[in-house]
Formats: C-alpha cells, structure tokens, sequence
C-alpha cells in the first residue's frame, strides 16, 4: 500500500440487517494484500440482486456493503492501468473465479468465501458484495479486477458495464449464441434485460420484449423490438408467435420469479432454449411438465456471466457500445447519491425506474 490511503475512511452505505434500510457510515480497510487497490467511486451501479439482497430475498452475510458494478478512479497507483483519464471499471468477478464451478453441488458457482476487506472504526468486519462494495466513496478491491476505461464511454455507461452489461451481453453473444434471424422474446426490461434486447438486436435477431410498464415497453420497442407486450396480455403465447412469425427460438427470463421462470420454459419452441438470467430468491423452486420438456427436447440454460474472461467481456461491451450496436446511453437512469439508496432499491423493486445510479 502506498501513503495516499493511509488513514483513508470508507463512507459507505451499509446493510446491517436485512429488510431494513441501509445506514451511511464511516468505515475503515482491512485485510489487504499484495494485490489490493483503492479506488475512488465515480458512479455505481444499482442491481436486482442489490435490492434482493437488501430485502433478504438473497443472504449473505451481513453487516454488509451492496453494490458490485461501478466506474472509479484508482487512487493508490494512479495511472497504474493505463487508461489516458485513469477510469477503471471492476470485473464481475475476482480472478479465477472459474475454480468456483468446482464449488459444492448444492451451492451457487458465486459462492467464495474472502476475508472482510473492510471494517468499523472500532474494527468489527463489515462485509462488501462480490467483494466490492461499491455503494461507498472508496472501495479496497484486487487489482487485477480493474480494467481501463476510455474517455469516449461517458460514466453513466462504463457505471453499468461491471455487472448489467456484462451479464446481458454476455447471455446472448455466448451462453445462448443467438444466430442472426433468430425469434427471441425477452421476459423483463429492467437495465439487464433491456441489454439482452439490444445485444439480441446486435446479433440480428428479431425480438419481442414483455414488462408490465409502458414506458419499458415503449423504450424497447424504440430500441428495435418487433413489439412489446404485457404479461397479462391475453394468448401472450400466440400474439408472440404471431408477432415473430415463427415460434420462439430463444426465452430470455430477466425477473428472477419461479413463475416467468416456468413461463420462459413454456413460451420456448421445441428445441428451443429458455435462459434464465434473473436473480431468483434462495429457496425458489420451478416446476414444469416433464413430458413436454423432455418430448419436446427444449433446453434450459442458468446464466451467471460467470463463462467469460472478465477482462475481455468488460472490452466487447465498450467495443459495442462505441460502434453504436449497445446504444447502453439511451437507457433512462435516475442519480442518487448514499443518503438516496434506500427509497432507490425500493423504487426499482416496484419497477418504477430502468436503472439507478449512485453518485456517493
Ligand atoms: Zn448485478
């Protein structure tokens, strides 16, 4: 560590118990190592599975500091990335974390377990998510989980690339593979969603988003969808069919809800592929009918982002975006600062809003 972090203190929003607001407060480092880094937040993006886990949907331990997307300023060693403006954006995950497909059958591949990089100023650990904690003014983060981030991609954009572009693009272009001309209906247009339908839109396919809010709906079809549908309309499956004019090669699910998770299953032509992308609480479980899965050899795929190199998907989404193929700037995004988060999450989990970004 060099001398500009000495004595640095975190402010971070911190949840302490689950469904109960977050409190802003000062923190401290700790447990650093040869490769931790400190670097200032410029903006953060807000999550679903932020907002599952504030409201206890998702657990992990606590007292805890959410936020896992962001663009920053390294502090430590300036420059050290090499980028002309010394913007980074943070991965979606910590180098090797493909060791973690190797993790317990009954756990989840995201399940690894660090020290606590941060604590109280009376030094009781304080947990950051995804070992990040980006709802904070600085976070202690390992090095080689920065990438340089050009000028040309404005912070509003590079703020949601470590997580809800990644996670969008990354589905499409690589655990699905969507061919161009592919039908494709995406169930969901909050920010990670609304990225599935533009990278969809990338790869030539044609798409039908479905969302219960007119103005998400509005936004995609703006963005290249054939149509927008909502999910009470009547004989959703048939319009659907009927609007693409071929049943449907691919369902994205970007809820997380057991019930648009069976949906995207059902809604899938046979030898289609449903992919479940949305956060779904710990205990959910999905039912389907066995037979017209297996008579009618759909496929169900779980995506995570947890496939590619970190660095390199990080790159593909800022190469889109600059060659106007992931227009991430034309989605609508509300600014909060830390003392805003908890109305925020709440806001989001109605689905008033597309996408919060925290300026702390
Ligand atoms: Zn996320």
């Amino acid at each position: 560590m060099s001398r500009s972090d000495t004595g640095l203190r975190v402010r971070a929003a911190v949840l302490g118990e689950y469904a109960q607001p977050m409190t802003v407060m000062d923190l401290q480092p700790a447990h650093r190592d040869e490769h931790t880094a400190i670097v200032e937040v410029l903006m953060a993006g807000l999550c679903h599975t932020d907002v599952s886990l504030a409201q206890g949907r998702i657990r992990r331990r606590v007292p805890l500091v959410l936020g896992h997307e962001l663009v920053g300023r390294r502090i430590d060693a300036p420059g050290a990335e090499g980028s002309a403006s010394g913007r980074v954006v943070v991965t979606p995950y910590p180098p090797g974390h493909l060791v973690a497909r190797r993790a317990p059958r009954s756990g989840r591949a995201s399940d690894i377990q660090v020290l606590p990089t941060l604590a109280t100023a009376a030094g009781d650990p304080v947990h950051a998510f995804a070992q990040v904690g980006a709802f904070a003014d600085h976070i202690v983060i390992d090095e080689r989980r920065l990438v340089p981030i050009d000028d040309d991609v404005p912070d509003q954009v590079a703020a949601m690339i470590g997580c809800a572009a990644t996670t969008g693009v990354n589905a499409v272009y690589d655990t699905a593979a969507v061919p161009a001309g592919a039908t494709v209906v995406v169930l969901g247009l909050g920010g990670v969603g609304t990225v599935v339908l533009m990278a969809c839109c990338a790869r030539g396919a044609r798409v039908v988003g479905v969302d219960p809010s007119a103005a998400k709906r509005d936004l995609a079809c703006s963005l290249g969808a054939v149509a927008a549908f909502h999910p009470d309309h009547a004989e959703l499956a048939d319009a659907l069919d009927e609007c693409l004019g071929a049943p449907i090669d691919y369902v994205f699910e970007v809820v997380g809800t057991p019930r648009t998770q069976q949906q995207a299953v059902d809604l899938t032509r046979p030898g289609g592929c449903a992919v479940l992308v949305g956060s779904p609480p710990e205990d959910a479980t999905v039912t389907f009918n066995a037979s017209s899965l297996v008579g009618n050899e759909r496929v169900i795929r779980g995506h995570a982002n947890l496939g590619q190199d970190p660095a390199s998907a990080v790159q593909r989404v800022a190469d889109l975006y600059r060659a106007g193929m992931l227009p991430l700037d034309r989605i609508p995004f509300t600014i909060v600062g830390l003392a805003g988060i908890n109305d925020a999450v709440a806001a989001l989990d109605d689905g008033a809003l597309v996408k919060v970004l925290v300026r702390p």
